[in-house]
């Protein structure tokens, strides 16, 4: 059995110039624009959190057409 070669051998390299938008460290090839899988997590989440405030606003404002199917 062959322990995890590929695996072993994935490292983060460091892309220069590019720094994490989410706590400034330098980003790597493996997660670019972010550091860590842990930043590209947490600004997936802003992006989220934001889009489901957006429609939760425009929700509330087609909510009352959804009532009117009632027969
Ligand atoms: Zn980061």
């Amino acid at each position: 059995m062959e322990e995890g070669k590929d695996e072993d051998l994935v490292i983060d390299i460091p892309v220069s110039g590019h720094r994490c938008p989410i706590c400034g460290k330098e980003a790597v090839q493996r997660y670019k624009p972010f550091c860590s899988k842990r930043c590209a997590d947490i600004d997936l989440n802003r992006w989220f959190t934001g889009v489901y405030h957006i429609s939760s606003e425009e929700s509330s404002e087609g909510g009352d057409q959804g009532e009117e199917g009632n027969q």
